[in-house]
């Protein structure tokens, strides 16, 4: 039996009917607005409407259940009791705001109602409770334009329009005289009240509601309403949450930041979230209220000022963040405010960081034993460990442009990195730019939620107001962009589409290069080259030692951990010595892919290759072989020598052949004076090597089942190469893979030439080299049969571009047309070529892999694809069984990384106690019920 759903949850007076980890029930706002209240922290009492109401809205034409009404208003007299002031009430009336909060953070998606409750009644009690006419009408002008704005709708129609309220006090302000906000007197605040009230009506033609209770049911469908809203839908595709998850609606009592000198509102996080370093990092203002410090209205102060400007507080709010940490084992971000001495906590959530910092925060707070390797190598994002790859300015050339008089300004240092781009002075033209190909700085007095797509497409994002956690900054380290924030001395004039600087003769235009450096807070006019990473200093470039990196540092911590715990290997896909190099480096533990071909376009071996191709008869294409040869062999023992003895997977020829063939007419007139025949007959040829469907025709194991002399030379090429530098005193371990394989028998044709080329070579230099012959299976043919396939081959390897292809039916090189629309429009959850399509082939991966052991329990089986350095899908190999997983070079701290995590996930799936919710990322079923 289904049993009444509880919709409303109180929270106040020392007790809350919710907890941190009913967070899809509550959202993150309310949970942890309970869980503080449990933990005995200041909290103002209030109630949350759970998302279950928002499911239940959009399922029911945007009705509530009808059990809600009666629930509200008994929570309301709980909050009524708890404060001791009544709602509506006109002697000692109760305020309130109305918040939103989904399950995952939105920053800025939804907006809150503060002050809420306030007519011209009520307010009278303000006055008389707190003898300060000029902080009521404050509030009430607060509230008007609040609610007029999200409930009512009047707000500027585009980017180009002025807020319509700022705009009213602006006039206030000129008709005065007046510079300043605070110079508007109680009276002054109470006439914006009726102007205010009078605009709405004129502009949307809706009465400003009159009784607290329609201004509260007001609010509340806002809030419910705005989770369809195209800010929100846009930050939920970017963030991967799903619509069906919905928010929650958190009614709470009002405390003020703005009843005066001794009242303030800030934001803080319990560690910095830009490097990672342990120490308390925020923002507050005084006499303030609401979103006021991250509006980038005023510049807030550094909360380390407020040990100095109110002792007292500083310390109890210091206690608060060690509080906060112990509990939460995690860096949290706080909102509070002080109301006349009083603080009170009124956000608390785990606090978003550059990847930077993340990883520079777990492996403290393991090191601090706060959390377990476990949990550290859990809390990374396997992607955020680009950011400690991605490049920095080279110093040298940052002071010459200093010398030269190119720094234009020190802002605040928001995102870590280094970023040069053209200016672009509004999202959309980030986005139009960065489409066209150029890398963009979005440049932008502050930025708000609109611009989220601009700020997803620029390199970096530099602002002239707002503070550290301003909105701007705030995107900028969740998205590990370059962030340069709160840079006062830029003056942006959006309309001449100019940036200059304050003091200084100079005009920057949009389109003209600007550098921003988001470590130091530097902002440079023109481009600064940039130079690898401390990571890729010490690891590829060898040019830092790793005692003077502490980032280094850190980062081996992680990968040691990470190592430790995976059973994944990781191999790489490398066609030359310094890719796999360089692989190696990053922890690569073999070659899962090399590409033959990709050696045939280089230096002048692509007239032997185009000889090859062209020849008629089989002497001229062992002729041309008998070119290459010496070539493909110089390669791989290239290869082997690097890899030193780890194992490296070898493929044969594998592209359709006219590929190579010359398309100018020039190579065409040279190609043809080399094989001394006619232009015409040489067109004529290659004309013959038209195919319609290249993908689907003459290539893979194809080519060697027609011409056994190309496999032929080019295993004898892999073996006299592991010959000879086995002769060397290196250890070899070649495995040689067949591409395209759909039946056992083009498996047998090829492996025999293989088997018996190898035979001939180690005969005939008197060595013995152990190597294996497998396939790859790409194709669904060679995956349904993969137990037959098998019985040959000694491994498989998963060809997951091709087999993506061949599942779907799909082309990559013409889904552009389409596919980005079937990803917009959710027909597909994401582009299967980048993340692999579990459902379909990866099914396809795990019937070969099972069907394959069927007959070879030991079947080694791995899989190189783009996927393989892709999260998620390396989740899924480590799921499904594989042996190991091949990505580029860069890629395979992510994959190592990603392999943990796959182990980590594993681990707390097999104890099932203790379900904490992360909340972010990955999307999650929607709960129903409840316990
Ligand atoms: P967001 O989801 O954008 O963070 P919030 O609901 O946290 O929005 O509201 C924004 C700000 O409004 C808070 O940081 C806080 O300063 C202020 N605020 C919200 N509720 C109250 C309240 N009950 N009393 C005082 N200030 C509040
Ligand atoms: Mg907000
Ligand atoms: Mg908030």
């Amino acid at each position: 039996m289904a049993k009444k759903s509880k919709y409303v949850y109180f929270f106040g007076n020392k007790k809350a009917e919710g907890k941190s980890e009913m967070k899809n029930l509550l959202g993150g706002k309310g949970a942890n607005l309970a869980e503080m209240v449990n933990i005995g922290l200041p909290v103002p009492a209030g109630f949350t409407i759970t998302t279950e109401v928002c499911t239940y809205y959009y399922e029911n034409k945007k009705k509530y259940p009808k059990e809600l009404k009666a629930d509200v208003l008994a929570a309301l007299k709980r909050v009524e009791a708890a404060m001791g002031a009544k709602f509506g009430d006109a002697k000692n009336p109760l305020l309130v705001s109305v918040r939103s909060g989904a399950r995952a953070s939105m920053p800025g998606m939804m907006d809150t109602i503060l002050n809420l409750g306030l007519n011209d009644e009520t307010v009278k009690g303000v006055i008389e409770k707190t003898n300060n006419p000029r902080f009521a009408y404050d509030s009430y002008r607060r509230f008007v334009q609040m609610y007029g704005d999200v409930v009512l709708g009047l707000k500027p129609v585009d980017k180009h329009e002025e807020d319509p309220f700022e705009v009213i006090i602006e006039k206030k302000k000129n008709d005065n005289g007046f510079k300043f906000d605070t110079e508007l007197t109680a009276d002054h605040l109470k006439e914006l009240v009726e102007e205010f009230k009078a605009a709405i009506k004129e502009k949307t033609g809706n009465d400003f509601p009159t009784k607290p209770m329609d201004q509260l049911w007001g609010a509340i469908g806002a809030v419910f309403g705005s989770w369809d809203n195209e800010r929100a839908i846009i930050y939920r595709k970017i963030n991967n949450i799903p619509a069906e998850w919905g928010t929650a609606v958190n009614v709470q009592s009002m405390v003020f930041g703005n009843m005066g000198e001794d009242s303030g509102t800030g934001v803080a996080f319990t560690r910095d979230p830009a490097a990672g370093k342990n120490l308390f990092y925020g923002e507050y203002l005084f006499n303030a209220q609401g979103e006021d410090v991250v509006a980038g209205i005023r510049t807030p102060l550094p909360i380390a000022k407020l040990k100095e400007d109110d002792p007292k507080i500083y310390k109890q709010l210091n206690d608060i963040r060690n509080i906060l940490e112990k509990h939460y084992k995690d860096m949290m971000d706080i909102e509070f405010t002080i109301q006349q001495g009083n603080l009170w906590m009124l956000q608390c959530r785990v606090g978003k960081r550059t990847g930077f910092a993340a990883i520079k925060m777990a492996v403290d707070m393991v090191k601090e034993r706060l959390i377990s390797k476990e949990e550290a190598i859990n809390r990374i994002e396997p992607n955020q460990l680009n950011q400690l790859l991605r490049p920095i300015f080279d110093l040298d050339q940052k002071k010459v442009a200093v010398g030269e008089g190119r720094l234009l300004a020190k802002g605040l240092n928001a995102g870590p990195g280094a970023a040069s781009g053209k200016i672009a002075l509004s999202a959309q033209d980030a986005e139009d730019m960065a489409n066209k190909g150029d890398k963009v700085i979005l440049v932008r007095i502050e930025t708000s939620p609109e611009d989220i797509k601009g700020m997803n497409a620029a390199e970096g994002i530099l602002t002239a107001r707002g503070g550290m956690t301003s909105h701007a900054a705030l995107v900028a380290r969740q998205m590990g962009k370059v962030c340069v924030a709160g840079c006062g001395s830029l003056k942006i004039n959006y309309r001449d589409r100019t940036v200059g600087v304050e003091g200084k003769d100079i005009l920057l235009k949009e389109g003209d290069y600007i550098s921003i450096d988001g470590t130091t807070g530097e902002v440079i006019s023109g481009k600064i080259e940039t130079k690898p990473s401390e990571v890729i200093q010490v690891l590829l470039n060898k040019t830092l030692d790793p005692k003077d990196s502490p980032v280094y540092q850190t980062y081996a911590s992680l990968m040691n951990w990470a190592d430790k715990l995976r059973r994944l290997n990781i191999r790489t896909n490398a066609d030359q010595p310094d890719q796999a190099a360089n692989a190696i480096a990053f922890g690569a533990e073999g070659i899962g892919l090399c590409r033959t071909e990709h050696m045939f376009f280089g230096g002048d071996r692509i007239m032997s290759v185009r000889k090859m191709i062209v020849s008629d008869t089989l002497e001229d294409r062992k002729a041309a072989l008998a070119e290459l040869l010496p070539l493909q062999r110089e390669d791989f023992a290239g290869i082997f020598e690097v890899m030193n003895g780890l194992p490296a997977t070898i493929r044969t020829l594998d592209p359709p052949l006219h590929e190579f063939l010359p398309h100018e007419e020039k190579e065409t007139n040279e190609l043809a004076e080399a094989l001394n025949i006619s232009v015409d007959k040489l067109k004529q040829k290659i004309d013959s090597l038209h195919e319609f469907n290249p993908m689907l025709g003459f290539r893979g194991c194809r080519l060697g089942v027609l011409y056994p002399e190309i496999t032929e030379m080019q295993a004898r090429a892999i073996f006299e190469a592991a010959c000879d530098t086995q002769a060397k005193g290196i250890k070899v371990h070649p495995e040689v893979m067949i591409p395209l394989v759909g039946d056992l028998k083009e498996f047998k044709l090829q492996e025999k030439i293989v088997r018996q080329v190898a035979q001939e070579v180690m005969k005939e230099k008197g060595r013995k080299i152990k190597y294996l012959v497998g396939t790859m299976i790409e194709l669904p043919r060679a995956a349904v049969t993969a137990d037959q396939i098998a019985k040959g081959a000694e491994f498989f390897s998963f060809g997951t571009n091709d087999l993506t292809q061949t599942t779907f039916g799909l082309s990559r090189d013409d889904a552009g047309k389409f596919l980005p629309l079937y990803v917009q429009n959710e027909i597909l959850p994401s582009d299967p070529f980048e993340v692999l399509d579990q459902n379909g082939v990866g099914q396809l991966v795990k019937m070969g892999t099972e069907k394959g052991r069927s007959t070879r329990p030991d079947l080694k089986v791995g899989i190189c694809g783009e996927h393989g350095g892709e999260p998620s899908s390396v989740e899924f190999c480590h799921r499904t069984g594989l042996n190991y997983v091949s990505c580029s070079p860069f890629r395979v701290p992510i994959a190592r990384l990603a392999a943990a995590r796959a182990v980590v996930k594993e681990l707390s799936a097999s104890k099932p106690k203790k379900t904490k919710s992360s909340g972010k990322g990955k999307k999650k079923k929607v709960s129903k019920k409840k316990k």
